[in-house]
This record gives C-alpha cells, structure tokens and sequence, in this order.
C-alpha cells in the first residue's frame, strides 16, 4: 500500500508498504481522507517527528476486512476511531479531562508509527465508531479536530452571552469559531493577519474579524474598553496570547489551543485583579467522537467552509504542509491516500 512517511530532516517520501497484518478483534480500515493537522505541520516542518513515521490522525474510512473474533461491524461499513477513553474515576476525569486520565501511561507524543496518511489501517474493533448515513466519509475525516473543538469549548464554560475573541484564523480557530456558533455563542470576533484567513473566518460564523494590531493594549490594573469575557488562543503565537490575555474582562478566561515554539509572557499582576482564568484544552471529552459525529452530522457547521475544496494525493502532502504553514490555505486539508499515475 502506499503511504507518505517522513525519512527525517523536514522531508516526506511515498513508500510502497506492507498492508498491516489484522489481529483477531481487529477490522482492517481503507482509509478514505486524512486531514493535514498543525501537530503533523510541527512534526514535519520543525523535524521533530521520528524518521519512519506516517503521520496523519484526523481520518475516516471503510471497513476492508474484520478479523474473526469481530462481532456487530462488517464489511463498507463507514467508521472513525474514538480515543482511548479515561478511566472515568480519577481526579482528572472527573473534572472533564479523560485525555490526561491520572490511570494511563505517560504518552509518547512522538509515537506515530501508524499514521492515515497511508492506504490501509488496522484498528481494535472495539474502538470503531460509525459514521452517521448523514455525514460523508470526507467530512467524518473532520471527527478528531471537532472533538478536540468541543472540549475547548467545554472547558472554556462559554455561553450565549459571552463576548469571545479567537487568536487566529487557521483550522483550529476556524472550527472553534464554527462549534462557538453552532453551541449559540453569536459573538465571536477573530483576529488573524492573514487576508485570506479572516474572509474564512467570517464565512465560518465569526461576528467580525480584525487584525492582531487592531486590540490595544490594555491599561494597568483595569480591562480595555471593549472587553471579551472568553480568548480562545489558536495561534501558537507568544504575541497574539499575550494580547488575548490583556483583552479578558474582569473574571474572564484565557483558554490555550494553540501550541508554539516562544513562550508568552503573562502578566500575573494583571490575573490576579481582574481575577482572570487560564485553562488548556488538549484532546477530548469523556464522550470520545460522538459528540462530535452528531454535530457534523447536524449540518450545523459549515463544512465548505471549514474544508478545502481541493483534496491532495500522498506525494503533495509535504508541499501542501508548506502551504499550510504559509496561511495560503486557511481551511482543512483533506488527503486522499492514493498516488499521482
Ligand atoms: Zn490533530
Ligand atoms: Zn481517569
């Protein structure tokens, strides 16, 4: 089967592999998509992923093969794969975070040997999730990043009501923005530099969009004049935190999405007057990808919005990750896990 492995330095080659032998309990999965997500962007372009790997999380496909002890799934039947969920008893879990689960070893984050950018996948049968009639194979491949949306939404306690701002127009904070309107909340301003990224932020949902240079500053011991009671930082930026965090209302909530190389530097003087919030969402609810199934499925989210048009084939997704990094594609990338003729 072909796939498209990273062989170290910031490269990506297609392999021919051996499709993956299927354990007992196992299905064998055909991929159909795979989004392109900003960790794969991380692993590749700043070369921390480890030579070998196949990278690619975001996936959805079809059953190919089920193993013999596999009961209750056959054969086309369209599926994604829920995490692995915590224990539900610890402290974590019990405060809405299964996905640092006190009970589960610690995780390898560099551990991608069996990625979706790549033909076929074996999955433990009682992982599989089916994807609703509704709901098309490509935009299920939209499942793991809506389920990590819900969270981070979740975990922020936004309601209608709220005034939140979004630091950054890229998937991730095109998809909070779209699960923040599809959840009621209507006002939604995002801030990103990019043209191109703000005109699809509106056609998400966002309220209104401006340009990180457009917050002020806020002044000292006191909120700005237009105050947001929630910041979701989806950028990464050290800058672009630092200044959700100067436009938080009294008792507001920064919450951290993004990942990034600087560290912001945050004003602790400043927390404690207005007596403000820092959460950060990593992966998921304790419901795993139903949840998240359900609202692709509602057609509530704006999915064309929310995935490029075009689609690219294993030997692009190197250069397509490229352009991602670049913001000259500002929606999800679907892969196709097929090669050029
Ligand atoms: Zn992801
Ligand atoms: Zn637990």
């Amino acid at each position: 089967m072909p796939a498209a492995v990273y062989v170290g330095n910031g490269e990506m080659t297609v392999r021919d592999l051996a499709i993956p032998t299927l354990g007992p309990s196992d299905a064998l999965v055909e991929v159909s998509h795979c989004g392109i997500c900003g960790t794969d962007l991380h692993l590749v372009l700043e070369k921390y992923a480890r030579p070998d790997s196949i990278l690619g999380h975001e996936w959805a496909g079809t059953i190919a093969a089920v193993g013999d002890d596999v009961q209750g799934w056959e054969i086309g039947a369209r599926v994604v794969q829920n995490p692995t969920l915590g224990c539900g008893e610890c402290r974590a879990c019990k405060r809405g975070r299964p996905s640092v689960c006190l009970r589960r070893e610690p995780p390898d984050l560099l551990d991608f040997t069996h990625g979706a950018f790549c033909r076929y996948k074996v999955v433990p049968s009682a992982r599989l999730v089916r994807v609703p009639d509704s709901l098309s194979t490509r935009a299920a491949a939209l499942t793991e990043p809506t389920a990590i949306a819900i969270h981070t939404v979740n975990l922020s306690g936004a309601q209608p009501g709220d005034r939140v701002l979004v630091t950054g127009g890229g998937p991730v904070g095109l998809l909070t923005t779209a699960v923040l309107r599809a959840r009621g909340i209507d006002d939604v301003t995002v801030s990103e530099p990019a043209p191109l990224r703000r005109e699809r932020a509106r056609a998400v949902g966002a309220s209104r969009v401006i340009e990180p240079g457009d917050l002020p500053r806020a002044p000292m011991g006191r909120p700005v004049a237009e105050p947001y009671t929630i910041a979701f930082e989806c950028s990464g930026n050290a800058a672009a935190a630092e200044s959700a965090f100067d436009q938080l209302d009294y008792a507001g909530t920064l919450v951290f999405v993004g990942t990034g190389h600087e560290m912001p530097r945050i004003n602790h003087n400043r927390a404690i007057v207005l007596e403000l919030t820092i959460v950060a969402a990593f992966n998921y609810d304790i419901e795993g990808f139903a949840p998240a199934l359900e609202l692709l499925a509602s057609g509530r989210l704006p999915l064309d919005a929310l995935i490029e048009a075009d689609d690219v084939l294993l030997d692009d997704v190197l250069a397509t990750m490229h352009r991602l990094a670049a913001g000259e594609l500002p929606g999800k990338v679907m892969v196709r896990p097929e090669v050029k003729t």
